[in-house]
């Protein structure tokens, strides 16, 4: 038994809110007791820790994770990716297909749900939409399904193929998983990881347009209402694809929308600044776009916030923008950057944040995470909103991070995991 006295809980699935002591068996990783303050205990624990009024909330679940393995390990591995994950709070993630090999195939699969079994925390997967991410045939998505699939995904390449997209929606559907897009029509990009405006004219180079993201949600958000499987649009970028979900969602309940942590908080100038380390796919906007977002988080229109958690190594970040690949990491940083720009600056309640961090991804993604709740699993975090820390020394492989050396607010000091600290300040 571990005992946590002195808490200050955040249940988003109850609303329940207040100080607490939680009793917590670390042999069957369950919570066994939520108790008033104070309250007498009878049974042996093996540690007792005075949480002296920190927050204690669900374990974060972040459901776009890439950690490179198999294939590109020299980047990121499951044990270090599981490792960034539980210091920045995660203890359920779910990973991206575009591996090598992808995930298109049983063996694959099973390697990396076998391979996250050794890490101390909940490693998920997706499987491809098509094989090979080529965009011509799909997987066997009941197979996938069937073996642990926990979505389906082409991330880091749009399906740009309507009739197969349909066909995968169908068969998702068919499956209970969502299906989640990346969305960019290569046809109008010039340079990927670059916004087509004031940071492609300051380097002087062809960028990514808005439109590339704008015309791929308005098509797939059109064929999801029509097909009535769950959708969500990845890595919001632009107002206009916000608006477009916002309407789509008055339409149908099968639609859900991720926004990262860098593009709620940053814009094409951080690009200008920090060049390799602030392009990813999609790219850093403008300011109207970064607003919108964040009224989307705000409104309900942007279900979750999910970090698109990228490590790239320190020679790709060091080559020329135009050949450097795009993405940045994020795991280590989401709580405390969604405590800045969303809690801090009056957008949202902490309560709200921690909603969007851990019940409605698990939720979309029928993970057992999210919620605290006697009889429930015992995965949570205790962290300080109030202490400040500055960001370096990543538990992550990679460090292509456009926040390093920046103060910010929110100190974690327990990850706990199935019962047991997977992480501790
Ligand atoms: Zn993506």
């Amino acid at each position: 038994m571990l005992y946590l006295k002195n808490g200050y809980i955040l249940d988003p699935a109850s609303g329940q809110e207040g100080y607490r002591d939680i009793l917590i068996d670390t042999e069957s990783g369950k919570i066994v007791g939520i108790m008033p303050q104070g309250t007498p205990v009878d049974r042996a624990f093996s540690e007792e820790i005075d949480l002296n009024g920190q927050y204690i909330v669900p374990g974060l679940v972040d459901v776009h994770v890439h950690f490179r393995d198999p294939g590109f390990t020299h980047k990121e591995d499951i044990y270090t990716g599981a490792a960034a994950a539980a210091k920045g709070g995660f203890t359920s993630v779910v990973l991206m297909a575009n591996t090598k090999p992808a995930v298109d195939n049983v063996e694959t699969l099973h390697y990396v749900l076998e391979k996250g079994k050794e890490t101390g925390i909940h490693v998920y997967s997706c499987a491809n939409v098509t094989k090979g991410l080529a965009g011509k045939e799909l997987t066997d998505m009941e197979m996938l399904a069937g073996n642990g699939a926990a979505g389906f995904t082409d991330d880091g390449i749009p399906l740009m193929d309507q009739a197969l997209l349909r066909e995968a929606l169908q068969m998702a559907a068919k499956c209970g998983k969502p299906v989640s897009l990346h969305e960019e029509n290569p046809a109008l990009i010039t340079n990927n990881g670059v916004n087509a405006g004031k940071a492609a004219a300051h380097y002087d180079i062809g960028g990514s347009p808005r439109e590339a993201e704008i015309s791929m949600v308005e098509r797939d958000l059109r064929i999801a209402v029509e097909e009535e499987a769950d959708l969500s649009i990845q890595h919001i970028s632009t107002k206009e694809a916000v608006e477009l979900v916002r309407q789509a969602k008055k339409r149908s309940k099968h639609i859900f929308a991720e926004a990262t942590p860098h593009h709620f908080t940053l814009t094409e100038q951080a690009v200008i600044k920090h060049g390799t380390f602030a392009k990813m796919n999609p790219p850093l906007r403008e300011e109207a776009d970064r607003l919108a977002i964040i009224e989307g988080l705000r409104d309900g229109t942007i279900d979750m916030i999910a970090t698109d958690h990228a490590p790239h190594s320190a020679e790709e970040k060091e080559k020329p923008l135009t050949e450097a690949p795009s993405g940045i990491i994020g795991l280590e940083t989401a709580l405390s950057l969604g405590i800045r720009e969303l809690v801090n600056k009056g957008c949202l309640s902490l309560m709200e944040l921690i909603e969007k961090m851990s019940l409605a991804p698990a939720k979309l993604y029928h993970l057992d995470a999210g919620y605290l709740k006697e009889g429930g699993p015992a995965d949570l975090v205790v962290f300080d909103p109030n202490r400040e820390w500055v960001v370096n020394n990543f538990a992550s492989k990679a460090a292509n991070s456009p926040f390093v050396g920046e103060t910010m607010p929110g100190v974690i000091n327990y990850t706990i995991c199935g019962g047991k600290i997977v992480y501790r300040g």
